[in-house]
Order: C-alpha cells, then structure tokens, then sequence
C-alpha cells in the first residue's frame, strides 16, 4: 500500500514531477510485452542517480511498498508487471555509454542503453558484445542482465550471464555495492555477480553493468535451407549440434511462422515448404568458408530440400531481421500471442517438435514454433483470443502438456525468458520443493521485506508451490 506520507517521501527524494500518480501515466506501465497479464502500479518513478534509486528502496522498507524496476518492457514472462501497491522505476535517460575500455576489453554502461546501441558502438572500435535477443532494438541492458536473456548467436557465445564482469546495484535493503571488475579472474568469495544475473529484478537494482567485450569476427556467412518435414529439420539441427562444428546461429522456423514471416516482412522466403534452418558461421574467411561448406553437406545428408547461401552482407541482414520478426509477425495473426520458452538438450529437439505438433491438434490450437534450435530453445506460440475463455483454457492445456514433455525430455520451463508471473506454477515441476524452498531462502535472506519484485519467480509464502491454483492468468489493467 503506497501512502500519501510515502508519496511525499519519494517526492522529496527525486523530484515533484518525477514522481508519476496520473492514471494514464500508471496505465502505461501496467504491463510487459506478456500477453494477459497486468496490474496498474500505485506509482511510477524516474530516478536520476543511484543514490536516488537507494534512497527509494531504503524509503520502501521503511513504508512498506514495493519496487519493480523496468527496462523497456519487452519481457516474456511477466517480469516487469507491477502489483498495486508497486512503485515502478524507470530508466529512461540512462543509456549512456560510460565508458569502453579497449586493452580490457570491457565498457561500463548505463541500465538504460539499448542492447543494439552497445552492439554499434562496439563494432566501431572493432569489438563485439554478443548477445542479441530478437528485441535487442529496443530492450535494455539491465533488462538483459535481469532475465540472462538469450539470442541469435547464443550457440556459440553463451548468453547474458557469460557476458558480465561486473555489476553496481542496489540491494534491497538500499545499500549500493560494486560486484565484480575489470580483473579478468576474481574468486574473492562467492560469486555474486552470478547470482545477480537473472535474478529478474528480486534481488538487487543494477545501476551500472560491466560488460565483457572481445574482438569482432572478421568474417560470416550466412546458410538457409529448407525441409518437407519439420523433423526433418531438428533431425538437421541434431545432426549439426553433433557435428565438430560451432554455427554462431542455427534458427529455426516452422511453416506457419514462415507464412507469417513472409507476408510481414516479404524478403523472398519459400513459405510452401514445412520449416527453415537460418544458420550462421563466423570467423576467419578460409575457416568459415569450410565450416559453410561443411554445413552444407549436412543438410542435404539430412535431406533438405534447398540449401542456400545468402547472397550478400545487406541480404544475410535482411534474413536475420526477418527472423526476428518472428513474434511480431505471428502476433499480426490472432489477437493474442502467447510465446512461450521451451528449451531442451539440443538432441532432442526433433523430438520435442514432434511431440509440439500433437499437443497443437489434441488441444486444437494453432501453434507456430520458431527459436533458437541449436540451443534447443524452442519458442511455441500460441494463437489464440485472450477474450475466448474456453480458447485460453486449451492454450493453458497446451502449455502444461509442452512443459511437462521438456522436462520429461530433460530440458526447462525457460530458456532464457525468465520465470516471472507466466511460469512460476511450473517451477516446482523443474526444481522439485527443496529447490523453490532455496531460492526463497536466497530471497529471504537478502530481501528480508520482500520490497523487490515480490511475486516473481515463486510466490513469498509457501502455500504455492503446490499444484496450481485456479487460472495462472489475470486480467487487471483497467
Ligand atoms: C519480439 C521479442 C523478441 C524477443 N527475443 C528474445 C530473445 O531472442 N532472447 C531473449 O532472451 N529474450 C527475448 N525477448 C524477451 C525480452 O526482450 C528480454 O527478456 C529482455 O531481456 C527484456 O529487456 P527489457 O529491457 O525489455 O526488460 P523489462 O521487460 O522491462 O524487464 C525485464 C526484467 O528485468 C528487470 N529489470 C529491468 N531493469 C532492471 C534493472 N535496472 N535492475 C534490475 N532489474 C531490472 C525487471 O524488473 C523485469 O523483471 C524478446 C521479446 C520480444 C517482445
């Protein structure tokens, strides 16, 4: 509950029109980009400095309000979506680059600054950051930091975490600290920095983020190739991931998601055929061009029916843009578009299509799968009309049977989206109770009264890590 006194208090803290009461303002931050889930927030916040982030959260355990922080919004799983009494914190005006430090390899940057805009600076200086989530041109670094987010060229370089150096954060009693550096091995305790990253915004708000940079690859070459089955394409992407050889990106895209893809973006791709592998190579010239070639063969031996090589850098960043199109172009075709995260060892993914392709007929939804295949990280997404209670009911069916084939499969609940509101009823089912019961341990022991992003991942109180309860979806954002 978020009182007048307390109102006062983050206005004397930040500033009179800092501080963001009007309902449209709290509208506006009601939700992420999950489909029907939303709460309007009891206030909205836009700190200027670190110091003002931790006098907010001293002031929250002081009044008993919540605090969520926000990046651009773009998250999957409901990371960002407030509860009433949440006071949320923006960061609109922190994207700047601090600092790049050439000889180590390493730049100090705002929560604020776009994924995209940190990959252009960079490459200007001839460096790379590699993780690039479909969103990357419009979600934040902090955002980034807080979900381990994932992307194109995760099957080579790793995600989020692998990324990180260092870290400044506020913890959720208020104090600022620094974790992590620039020294490239650290083992002075435990390793903090870790447990910050995909923490989604429970354990600490990130005010500078130390990011691991090293040098560009020279060269890339960019494959597609098309199958009659969609097994036959994870039969390709198994037969790839056992190859000796490392694609930086190896997508995949089922028909519907192909159609959907082609009448948004229209850059030519055969959609009369039953899925598409986009793969990419980088590195040295000679050695890229034999792992191209090499990736080839495996195609065909897989039987692909076309193997293609794009024809030049603008069209190879043509393709990657249209893939990552993917969602958006799926969302174009229902009202709601459920997208879910379902990852596993990447031998099964054949498997694991296949068994998507049933649950989708026996529950009769309409359901598009694209991802990243080579992680195993496959994204499901469910077409549906969030207004049709009976529809919503056979997607949530749908969903439950998908998870429980990944971990049956041994695979996750959430590659790299996160837990958040969307799939905490699941995270029992993946960890098993002694496994919630240390999280909310961790939780506990840092966040004593819960005033960072309560709710997420695991409800505080340990009635909910039973079976779920009632519909896991809620409607709240008028
Ligand atoms: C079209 C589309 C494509 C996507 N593709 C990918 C993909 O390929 N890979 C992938 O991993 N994800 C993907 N996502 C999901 C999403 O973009 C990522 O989860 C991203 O990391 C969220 O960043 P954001 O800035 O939008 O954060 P938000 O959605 O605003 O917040 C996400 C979480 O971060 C926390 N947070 C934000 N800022 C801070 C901070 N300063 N300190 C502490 N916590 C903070 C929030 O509390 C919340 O829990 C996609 C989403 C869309 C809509």
């Amino acid at each position: 509950m978020l009182t007048e006194r307390a109102i006062v208090g983050l206005q004397e803290l930040t500033a009179r029109d800092r501080v963001l009461t009007a309902r449209e303002d709290l509208l506006t931050y009601a939700g992420d980009a999950t489909p029907l889930l939303g709460a309007r927030p009891a206030a909205v916040v836009v700190p200027r400095d670190a110091g003002e982030v931790a006098g907010i959260v001293r002031l929250a355990n002081e009044e008993g309000f919540s605090v969520v922080p926000r990046g651009a919004g773009t998250g999957l799983s409901g990371g960002a979506v407030p509860s009433a009494d949440a006071v949320v914190l923006l960061f609109p005006t922190w994207n700047r680059i601090l600092e790049i430090d050439e000889p180590n390899r390493c730049a100090w940057v705002e929560p604020g600054v776009v994924t995209a805009d940190l990959h252009q600076a960079v490459e200007e200086l001839g460096l790379f950051y590699a993780p690039d989530p479909g969103s990357m041109k419009v979600c934040t670094i902090g955002g980034n930091v807080a979900e381990n987010a994932g992307g194109l060229r995760g099957l080579k370089y790793g995600v989020t975490k692998d990324w990180i150096r260092g870290l400044e954060v506020v913890l959720p009693t208020g104090e600022l600290v620094q974790l992590g550096g620039k020294a490239l091995k650290d083992v002075a305790g435990y390793d903090l920095v870790s447990l910050m990253v995909g923490s989604e915004g429970t354990l600490g708000v990130f005010t500078r983020v130390l990011v691991r940079l090293i040098p560009k690859p020279p060269t890339t070459r960019t494959i597609l190739a098309t199958f009659a089955t969609v097994e036959a394409a994870g039969a390709a992407v198994a037969a790839i991931a056992a190859s000796k050889i490392l694609p930086s990106t190896l997508e995949i895209l089922d028909r519907t998601t192909l159609r959907a893809v082609e009448s948004f973006a229209g850059v030519g791709l055969d959609d009369e055929v039953e899925a598409m592998l986009l793969i990419e190579v980088d590195g040295r010239a000679e050695a890229v061009d034999d792992d191209a070639h090499s990736i080839t063969g495996t195609c065909r031996a897989e039987r692909a029916t076309t193997v293609r090589h794009a024809a030049s850098p603008d069209h190879a960043d043509e393709l990657r843009t249209a893939r990552r199109a993917a969602f958006t172009a799926l969302a174009r075709l229902r009202p709601t578009a459920i997208l879910e995260d379902a990852t596993v060892p990447p031998s099964a993914v054949p498997e694991l299509l296949g068994r998507i392709r049933a649950i989708a007929e026996r529950h009769d939804v309409t359901i598009g799968v694209f991802g990243h295949a080579g992680d195993g990280n496959l994204h499901p997404t469910c077409l549906i009309d969030g207004r049709d209670a009976a529809e919503v009911a056979r997607a949530e069916a749908a969903f439950e049977d998908i998870f429980s084939a990944t971990i049956t499969l041994g695979g996750t609940i959430t590659g790299e989206h996160g837990v958040g509101l969307a799939k905490k009823r699941f995270l029992p089912r993946q960890l098993g109770q002694p496994g919630v019961r240390f999280l909310r341990q961790i939780k506990a022991a840092l966040d004593p009264n819960h005033v960072l992003n309560p709710g997420k991942i695991f409800d505080p109180a340990p009635r909910c890590e039973g079976p779920p309860l009632g519909h896991p979806r809620f409607v709240d954002a008028t």
